[in-house]
Formats: C-alpha cells, sequence, structure tokens
C-alpha cells in the first residue's frame, strides 16, 4: 500500500530518468504528486455526428459493431472497429494503442475520443473514455522530459492507493460555514471531475486553503511579534522636535501622520513591524531618520539597510548633512563589503561598545560579525528589494529590534494584503508642496536629436540630467559597452559639459565619487544603467533621458523616472523607443498619461492579464499554485478574517478540530514559537 509520505519512485515504472523529471517539476512523494494539479480541462463533451465539424475533436458514445482488428506494421499498429452511433455506423481507429482492443466486444456500448472525419464517417482514435465516466480531461502542466499524460497516468496510480488518507488543513467549522470541499474530494475532484462545476468548486476549496493558510503564517508572525515584550523606546521628544526645526523644509502632514505612527509604536514596549510605503519622492528618508533618531536619543542604537552600495552611500552621507545642519552630534558609519580589514574590524569594535550610533549598509550588514551593543531598530529601504527571509535574518541573529521596512514599489492596493499581510502599514499619499508635475514624453530613436536640443538648452538653463540605457541581461559585456558608446557619443554632443559614465563594472569607490561628483554639480549630464534605479536622490538632475525605455518593465520605468522631479525645478523624462509590440507600446503610453505609482501598478497589472503572476514577484507577492491573489482577492479577504478570528482565541490551537493545522504549521514554520 502507497501512502503519501512515500518517496515517488516507489510507483511502478518511475525509473532513475523518470524520476529526475519529476524532481525537477517539484515532484518528490506521493503527496507532491497527488497536489500536482491540472491548468485546465478539455471538454469530452459527447456529441452526435451530426453536430460534429469535420476535423474537431469529439467523445461518441454507441454500441461497437464488429470485433476490433489490429494491424501491426513493425513498431506501429492500427486497431479498427466499427461503432453505431445513433443509426450511423462510424469507422474508428486507433494508431499505436493495440491494447484499446483488449475492451472491445460487439454490442458493447463505449465511448470513443477523437478527431472526426466527417467525409469518411471515421473516427481517429484519441482514448477510449470510461463509460461511468468524466467528460473532463485533465490537462497538466508537463515538460520536456515527461508527458501530461505520463503524470496524470502516474496520479491515477497514487490515487487509487492514497484518496481518503488526506487531512484537512482548513478546519471543519470553516469549510462548513463556506461549503467548501474537505481536502479528499478537493483532490479527487480536481483530477477526475465530472463536470466543469465540480472543478471550479474543488478550485475554489483548495485556493482557500492556500490562502488561509498563508494568512495563518502571517499571524502567527504578528502574534509572536505582539508578544515580544520588546522595550519601550524612552526617546527624547524634546530632542526629536530641535531636529524637525532645523530641518530646511517643513514636513508634510502625510510625514507627520506616519511619524506619529512610528513613534507610537516605537514608544510601547512591543516590537514594531511597520511598513511604510510612498510614491518615489514623497520623503521617506526624512522620516527613517527621525525614527532613527528617536532610538539614538533613548540612548541605543540602530541601522539601516539599503539594496545597493550606492544608495547606502547616499544614505550615509544624508543622514550625517541632515544631523549636523540641524546641530545633532552623533556618529553614524557607513559599512561596505569592500572595506580594509583593519577598517572594518575597528568599525564592528566601535558598534560593539556603542560607539556608533547609527550604522548604515546593505545585506553586508547581516553578517554574524556585526554585532550591535544595543540595537533598537533596523530600517529596511526598498525593502521589496530584499528577500522575506532578509527580515527573518535580522531576528535570527538574536537582535530582535523594532523593523521600519520602506518600499516605493506601487503595488496595487488589491495585492497589498497578501504582500504586507503580517505588517502594520503606514502611507505617505502626497508629495511635498512645490513639486511640479514630470512630464513625459516618447520619441522614437530617429527624433533622438530633438531629444538632445532640449538637453542641451536644459543644461543651458542649469540643469543636470541622467540617461539610462538598459541593463542587458544576457551580458553585463554587451551592457556596459552600450553605456560607453552613449557617452562617448554625448562627450561629441555636448563639449561644454561634464560627462560621467555609472555601470555595475566600476568599483564602490568609483561609483562613490561618481555620485558625489553629480551632486555637487562638477558632472551635469550621467550617462547610467539601471545602477541608479532605486533611491538616488539629486534634486538638481531634472532630465531624464530613458534609451530603449520599451526593455523596461513599468515598475521599473516608474522607478527610473523618480529620480527626477524631486526639487523645485520643472522635470522631465524623455523615453526612446520603437516599440515593436503591443505590450512596449501600452507600457510606453500608460508612463505618459500618469505619474501616479498606483495607478501605474493596476495599469500594469492590466496589461500582463491578472492571471500572470510573474511581474508581482518583484514586487513580494508570494506565489500560490492555485490561487491567484488577484483574481481571489476576495477569498483572500475571507481568509485574512478567519485567521485573525482564529489566533484570537487564545485557546485555538488545543481545539480538537484544528490539530492538523497546527501540526502542519508548527512543522513547516521556522518562527512558530508561541506554542511554547
Ligand atoms: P523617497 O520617498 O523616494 O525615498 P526621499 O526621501 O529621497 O524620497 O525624498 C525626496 C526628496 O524630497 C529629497 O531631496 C528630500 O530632501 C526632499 N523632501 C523630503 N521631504 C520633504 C518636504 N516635506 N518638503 C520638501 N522636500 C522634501
Ligand atoms: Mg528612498
Amino acid at each position: 500500500m502507497i501512502t503519501l509520505e512515500d518517496n515517488i519512485n516507489i510507483l511502478p515504472g518511475v525509473g532513475p530518468k523518470r524520476l529526475d523529471a519529476l524532481h525537477e517539476i517539484g515532484i518528490f512523494t506521493i503527496e507532491d504528486l497527488v497536489n500536482y494539479f491540472p491548468f485546465r480541462y478539455q471538454d469530452l463533451g459527447e456529441k452526435l455526428p451530426s453536430e460534429t465539424l469535420d476535423g474537431e475533436k469529439a467523445t461518441f458514445k454507441g454500441i461497437v459493431s464488429t470485433p476490433a482488428v489490429v494491424t501491426h506494421f513493425g513498431k506501429r499498429s492500427q486497431t479498427r472497429f466499427g461503432l453505431m452511433v445513433e443509426h450511423e455506423n462510424i469507422r474508428v481507429s486507433f494508431f499505436n494503442q493495440p491494447w484499446v482492443a483488449n475492451n472491445i466486444d460487439v454490442g458493447q456500448e463505449v465511448a470513443v475520443y477523437g478527431t472526426y472525419d466527417a467525409a469518411k464517417a471515421a473516427l481517429t482514435g484519441i482514448k477510449m473514455i470510461s463509460m461511468a465516466s468524466n467528460e473532463l480531461d485533465p490537462i497538466y502542466p508537463a515538460s520536456k522530459q515527461i508527458s501530461a499524460k505520463t503524470i496524470r497516468h502516474l496520479i491515477e496510480l497514487a490515487w487509487s492507493d492514497v484518496r481518503g488518507t488526506v487531512g484537512s488543513l482548513v478546519p471543519k467549522s470553516l469549510r462548513q460555514k463556506y461549503r467548501l470541499l474537505d481536502r479528499n474530494t478537493q483532490i479527487e475532484n480536481m483530477h477526475f471531475p465530472t463536470d466543469m462545476d465540480q472543478a471550479k468548486l474543488a478550485r475554489r476549496s483548495i485556493a482557500f486553503e492556500e490562502f488561509f493558510i498563508f494568512q495563518m503564517r502571517l499571524q502567527l508572525l504578528k502574534l509572536a511579534d505582539k508578544n515580544f515584550h520588546g522595550e519601550g523606546i524612552r526617546y527624547d521628544a524634546q530632542a526629536l522636535r530641535q531636529f524637525e526645526l532645523g530641518l530646511p523644509f517643513a514636513l508634510t502632514s502625510a510625514q507627520q501622520k506616519v511619524i506619529a505612527e512610528i513613534l507610537q509604536d516605537q514608544k510601547r514596549p512591543i516590537h514594531m513591524n511597520r511598513l511604510l510605503q510612498g510614491d518615489v519622492g514623497s520623503g521617506k528618508t526624512v522620516v527613517a531618520a527621525i525614527a532613527l533618531y528617536a532610538v539614538v536619543t533613548a540612548g541605543m542604537q540602530a541601522t539601516m539597510m539599503a539594496p545597493t552600495e550606492i544608495l547606502a552611500q547616499q544614505h550615509a552621507v544624508n543622514l550625517a548633512t541632515m544631523f549636523e545642519k540641524a546641530g545633532v552630534n552623533i556618529r553614524i558609519e557607513l559599512l561596505t563589503s569592500g572595506m580594509k580589514v583593519a577598517v572594518r574590524r575597528q568599525l564592528l569594535e566601535d558598534l560593539s561598545d556603542g560607539t556608533i550610533d547609527i550604522l548604515v549598509g546593505t545585506h553586508a550588514l547581516l553578517q554574524p560579525d556585526v554585532m550591535f551593543h544595543h540595537l533598537g531598530l533596523a530600517v529596511i529601504d526598498e525593502q521589496h528589494r530584499f528577500g522575506v527571509n532578509q527580515r527573518a535574518k535580522l531576528r535570527e541573529n538574536g537582535v530582535n529590534p523594532d523593523i521600519l521596512a520602506m518600499t516605493a514599489t506601487p503595488i496595487p492596493r488589491t495585492l497589498s494584503i497578501t504582500a504586507y499581510g503580517e505588517m502594520d502599514v503606514s502611507i505617505i499619499d502626497q508629495l511635498p508642496n512645490g513639486r511640479k508635475q514630470i512630464q513625459t514624453r516618447k520619441i522614437r530613436h530617429q527624433q533622438i536629436d530633438s531629444a538632445i536640443a532640449f538637453l542641451k538648452q536644459q543644461l543651458f538653463d542649469g540643469a543636470q540630467a541622467y540617461v539610462v540605457t538598459p541593463l542587458i541581461e544576457e551580458s553585463e559585456a554587451l551592457d556596459v559597452q552600450n553605456a560607453q558608446a552613449m557617452y562617448e557619443s554625448l562627450k561629441l554632443e555636448l563639449p561644454n559639459y561634464t560627462i560621467g559614465l555609472l555601470h555595475g563594472r566600476l568599483t564602490n569607490d568609483e561609483k562613490k565619487s561618481l555620485m558625489a561628483e553629480f551632486k555637487n554639480n562638477t558632472i551635469q549630464v550621467l550617462v547610467a544603467t539601471t545602477v541608479i534605479e532605486v533611491g538616488v536622490d539629486v534634486p538638481n538632475a531634472s532630465i531624464m533621458l530613458i534609451m530603449d525605455a520599451d526593455r523596461f518593465g513599468l515598475a521599473q520605468l516608474h522607478q527610473l523616472r523618480g529620480r527626477v522631479g524631486r526639487g523645485s525645478r520643472q522635470s522631465y523624462t524623455i523615453l526612446v523607443a520603437d516599440p515593436k509590440t503591443d505590450y512596449g507600446r501600452a507600457r510606453l503610453d500608460a508612463m505618459v498619461e500618469t505619474t501616479d505609482g498606483f495607478v501605474l501598478a493596476q495599469k500594469d497589472l492590466e496589461l500582463r492579464g491578472s492571471g500572470d503572476i510573474l511581474g508581482t514577484k518583484q514586487s513580494g507577492v508570494p506565489e500560490f499554485a492555485v490561487g491567484d491573489p488577484i483574481k481571489d482577492l476576495k477569498m483572500m479577504e475571507i481568509a485574512q478574517q478567519e485567521a485573525i478570528a482564529l489566533v484570537s482565541n487564545k485557546s485555538w490551537d488545543k481545539e480538537d478540530d484544528n490539530q492538523l493545522l497546527v501540526d502542519y504549521l508548527s512543522k513547516t514554520m521556522a518562527h512558530y514559537r508561541h506554542l511554547d
């Protein structure tokens, strides 16, 4: 007897080659196999020959009228028999399926699925349909190494042994409330539905289960946070006010609102896990600065993590300047991956004895030898660039600071409950005053001269510009070459200005000094690959020329455009492209139409089609095997409500109805600690 836990190679016919192919598509155990679901069903609906078009596929049901004859030609074979369908005799033939003959007796009723040839009144059989049976043929995602048919066959083999043994993770009370199938029936009906309604119900039940488990994890993480009795940060409110007054601008009311929410969390003796969401240029950095400073005034340390060295560098400089100008004397350091050993050692020493107040860096901060004296807050900038794991990692290192994650990822509102379900969210929904709307234009390559003329005039007026060349996935060398060529040609076109060239192959020191020169206007035009995509802040830069703009995704274009429009100058983005696809054209049009990140995100989703969650990957939205967090949003919301309701009952994990769920979660969640 086969069981769910068995390795997949227990099945007859699974040798080393098939085993590899199955592993390749994520099937290791019998349980994995029966949870490998069809992505669509082929309708094998029964028809009459008179209703069937020539060349159409259909199922004919009838009485076998002549005995099956099998003819062999070497390795090939043909099996023929007559089938009386209503009053018409159909000549059925199967190629290379001689076993079909075993079940054909004259006078017997059979159903055959095949391709109809009207002129010959013949059906080329594809498969015999069991009479009991299903009119839907499930189609499985297959690979080059293993066919959908083989997968189907293996599932049939396995299911006959394990049917009835799969436990439901969704508690019975919920299944009843929402009329969902138990796990056994779900699986059975996904693989062997008798009609489309049955398949749909199975799909709905499985999607709910996926969402519910996902939401349970989030809620348990949240609960663990709330139960974690950190210390309340006793910050110096007076000093914070002083700092605010020293800023060169007044905070927007949106900034003030989110600062209040963050400080509120920091003050309480619970663990903060908050996401700060705000479109590009909305001013998240200064909000982070206040949260960081709050911790420092309480005598503790804080850290800020950025996804690139350029950005980390920029944050370190900006923070230092901000504090200095406000007359605040604290020590801010930058930890980079390329530091000299001795320098690094000294820095880590100063960190662990508490001399450093704020440490800024990239994920290099997550190395185990980076030890704080007393860490009170970790800010994660552009958090969508880090895996969810990094958040977990910050905790695993033994420290459990408050976490403030920041993102500008224009994630559609419909997805945020999925992406950030375990975090509290603060939103900056307003740009600083005095910003002028960025004007965006699209032009063709042949119009580049007019763009350069425009650039010249703007440079003459004192503006600075970015010229972005695309990252060529296949070859870093090629994209550097591309940027290089642009750089050379601009040097000729704009002899009166200094042009800089920034790309991924430069050392950190080279990048650092280029950015510094651009910031202080020694360089007027910065030619760059997408290394400047996120976070870079040079308010005087007001023109962005994006070459081959159709090679970028919409989210990326929006991030890039966010590098301008940061100061009081009228800013421009010029998209240079000769798009070859409708999708490419539509992306450029969307950029011209709006600068609102949320609108763009929604548009992006529509353009991709909501079934395609490819694009959501980079925004941190997890993928589900069956459920679609966009199409099934309502269900996700219900799953969230129910998960919240369940864990709010203190003894939920003691109740019989929830035992399978408890077992499953404690087995699969590293952070499932609250039970002990
Ligand atoms: P993002 O949210 O994209 O990280 P930044 O924090 O880099 O945005 O801020 C963008 C620019 O706006 C910076 O130059 C910053 O100094 C400036 N800024 C932030 N807040 C305000 C404000 N309230 N008024 C005017 N300028 C501001
Ligand atoms: Mg930023």
